[in-house]
């Protein structure tokens, strides 16, 4: 049987993120992908400033791939107030950005190929057994291995096997529509939030189109996605008004339930859980990878702080688990806070939002805060 310091189940971009971080010489790092190959998905994915900077520091930014977010505009339907948040109020060149999962994992799966950290395929973990001393895995190839510290980025699928792990759910009863949208005019690096009755539309500037966020009931849903092109779009731009040009095509349409999805505690015997494994967020805040990503720069550090036989033990995990524990809980209930009240048109009058829009837009520190908050997490 194999041994290593650190296994990564799960090669999506935190548990990637997690292997290319915490390359160190000597340290024995695998990671181990249920998928045959990369995923190539073509989700968008939208990427604070400050994740930028993490990637860069983990020798991994897409930097071709990414288009700028330089202002995020605010409004609602039906209602008055509006607000814009600009990178300039922040002294940045941009809010965030936009690149596609694919584009993600491919930076990362080079950078991991550069430090020679092997990526296993085809290994779809089935059996993880924890003692004070190793996590032992086992794979459905049949090959068995041992670590010092198992390192969960499976995106949710193993973390209810883990004995004291149980989790936090709340069923948002909405799904999100998304798909790629293009209109008459250029983005010009802007990205939308809308409030309507149905629920938030999001649109995000990537490359010459959009990707749109449109979160509605699920039956609604459903209805939305059953429309032809020529009738979805008109309904688009019903909700959206004209501020972002004519709705003229929209692609690849699908949607997904909103759920939140939390740990109770991000660590067990010999075991940390990173991003979606530890948190799945509604998208209404673009906060799940970003925080994602933080739980990956967190556990690096942890691991660097400790000589190799040390890592995994309860107080290299004790120092991991505290330095998450105020990003995450505030990160989760911050985006839970948001789905909850504004989410669903009916739970905040019109004039509520319009009130906090127009609060916003007249009280620039309330507004850098916010854009802050959104780039930075809540761990500076
Ligand atoms: C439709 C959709 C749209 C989204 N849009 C956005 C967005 O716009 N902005 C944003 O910030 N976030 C978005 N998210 C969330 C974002 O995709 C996640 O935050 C991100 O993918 C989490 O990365 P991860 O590496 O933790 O998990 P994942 O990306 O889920 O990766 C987990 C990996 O583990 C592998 N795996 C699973 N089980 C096993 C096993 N037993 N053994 C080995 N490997 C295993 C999987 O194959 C996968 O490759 C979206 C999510 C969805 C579903």
């Amino acid at each position: 049987m194999a041994s290593l310091d650190v296994a990564v189940v799960g090669a999506g971009p935190v548990g990637a993120a997690v292997a290319a971080l915490s390359a160190a010489p000597g340290l024995r790092i695998g990671v181990f992908e249920a998928r045959s190959a990369p995923s190539g998905e073509s989700r968008i994915l939208a990427l604070s400033h400050a994740s930028r900077m993490l990637l860069e520091d983990a020798g991994a930014w897409p930097a071709s791939h990414a288009t700028p977010i330089a202002s995020i505009h605010i409004s609602q339907k039906g209602g008055p107030g509006r607000t814009l948040l600009e990178a300039s109020d922040q002294g940045l060149p941009a809010l965030g950005y936009t690149v596609s999962y694919a584009a993600l994992e491919e930076a990362l799966t080079r950078r991991l190929r550069d430090l020679a950290i092997e990526v296993r395929y085809a290994s779809l973990c089935e059996r993880i057994a924890l003692d004070p001393g190793k996590a032992a895995l086992r794979f459905a190839t049949g090959e068995e291995i041992d670590a010092r510290l198992l390192v969960l980025a499976d995106g949710g699928a193993n973390a209810g096997k883990i004995p004291g792990i149980a989790f936090h759910e709340k069923d948002y009863a909405q799904s999100a529509v998304i798909g790629s949208v293009r209109t008459d005019r250029a983005h010009g690096d802007r990205a939308y939030e809308r409030f309507t009755p149905q629920g938030p539309v999001a649109l995000l500037p990537v490359e010459d189109r959009y990707a749109l966020v449109f979160t509605a009931a699920p039956g609604e849903a459903k209805r939305l996605l059953a429309l032809d092109e020529r009738s979805f779009l008109e309904e688009l731009q019903s909700h959206f008004g004209d501020r972002a040009g004519r709705f003229t095509s929209i692609e690849g349409r699908a949607s997904f339930p909103l759920r939140l999805r939390a740990v109770n505690v991000p660590v067990a015997l010999r075991t940390a859980i990173v991003g979606n494994a530890a948190q799945a967020l509604h998208p209404i805040a673009g906060q799940g990878l970003n925080l994602g990503l933080r739980d990956a720069a967190a556990l690096a550090a942890a691991i660097a702080s400790v000589p190799a036989q040390d890592v995994g033990n309860a107080s290299m995990l004790e120092a991991y688990r505290r330095s998450r524990s105020r990003d995450a809980t505030r990160g989760i209930a911050f985006t839970d806070f948001l789905a909850s009240a504004f989410a669903d048109g009916r739970r905040v009058p019109t004039w509520g939002r319009g009130l906090a829009l127009t609060a916003l837009d007249l009280i620039p520190p309330a507004r850098r805060a916010l854009a802050a908050r959104m780039i930075h997490g809540a761990s500076d």
